[in-house]
């Protein structure tokens, strides 16, 4: 490759070698424009209105074809490219949201996954309030997706920086919640806004009351910390009954919409306005 020399050695196994070639891949694939975002609606239980959004990367490469975020995302972080992908997500997100702005369509908070690596970078929430400045980009149509992991690492330092950036307006959400390792004693320390339930404990929640009993528990940690519930992956009509019947706050999932390149976002974002 151009970045790198790597010689070739039998032990290193297929599944080596095909990590290897990703992360080639991966290093020119920004300036070869091949990272796009999609956008997945956020609604609120029962009246099911458009309330939000996620921001989820896709890569489509002309050798391995389009790459599954939970492949790719592991090689960006592994080898640090995760960092200026990162900012380029940030950067065109924004963007579009206040394109959509100019388009006259409705204001939505927009959510945008945040690796543990980023926010480990002792310059990131100034970069990110100096981009958000330089765009006019509004602190309240923002939130991060952060994973457990970083809240429970929440170094003092790193819950300052989050401060920072809830005065201005800013939303903070523990993406996956349940599947980590959480102290409910530095969860209830840092600065938080929402928990999003794991897809894991709605698949099928309906027909498994163990994971009703999780989802139940969950739902009341966040009312105890005064913060919301998402469920993520509702897929059908029965696991919607069910999460909104343990009293989640707002649903996310491919019953409503997958997610959807921003041209076909804005559709639905036209056809679903002031539709209760
Ligand atoms: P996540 O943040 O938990 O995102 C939700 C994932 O669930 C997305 O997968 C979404 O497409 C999928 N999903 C949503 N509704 C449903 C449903 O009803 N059924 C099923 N089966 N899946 C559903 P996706 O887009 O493949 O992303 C996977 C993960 O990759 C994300 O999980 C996130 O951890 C990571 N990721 C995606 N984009 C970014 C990014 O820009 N930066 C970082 N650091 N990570 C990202
Ligand atoms: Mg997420
Ligand atoms: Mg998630
Ligand atoms: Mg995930």
């Amino acid at each position: 490759g151009k970045h790198r020399i790597t010689e070739y050695n039998p032990q290193m196994g297929e599944e080596n070698l095909r990590r290897i070639s990703m992360e080639q891949q991966l290093r020119d694939a920004l300036r070869r424009q091949e990272l796009s975002l999609h956008y997945q609606p956020k609604l609120s239980v029962c009246r099911h209105e458009v309330v939000g959004m996620e921001v989820l990367l896709r890569w489509h490469n002309p050798v391995l074809g389009t790459v599954s975020p939970a492949q790719f995302i592991p090689v960006a972080e592994q080898s640090r490219l995760i960092l200026e992908i990162g900012e380029w997500v940030l950067e065109e997100a924004m963007q579009q949201n206040l394109a959509w702005q100019r388009q006259g369509l409705p204001l939505l908070p927009m959510a945008v996954n945040i690796s543990a690596l980023q926010v480990h970078q002792h310059d990131f929430v100034p970069r990110l309030i100096s981009r958000m400045t330089r765009l006019g980009y509004p602190g309240s149509r923002l939130e991060l997706e952060l994973t457990e992991g970083v809240v429970m690492e929440g170094a003092i330092p790193v819950r300052r920086y989050f401060e920072q950036l809830r005065q201005l307006g800013v939303r903070i959400s523990i993406d996956d919640f349940g599947t980590g390792y959480s102290n409910l004693g530095y969860l209830s320390r840092f600065p938080l806004d929402t928990l999003k339930i794991d897809r894991s404990f709605v698949s099928d929640i309906d027909a498994q009351p163990d994971k009703q009993q999780i989802v139940r528990a969950i739902v009341q940690l966040a009312r105890s910390l005064s913060v919301s519930v998402v469920a993520e992956g509702v897929e059908n009509q029965q696991e919607l009954a069910c999460v909104e019947a343990l009293g989640v706050d707002e649903l996310q999932g491919y019953l409503f919409s997958r997610p959807l390149p921003a041209e076909l976002f804005s559709h639905y974002l036209g056809a679903t306005r002031g539709v209760a």
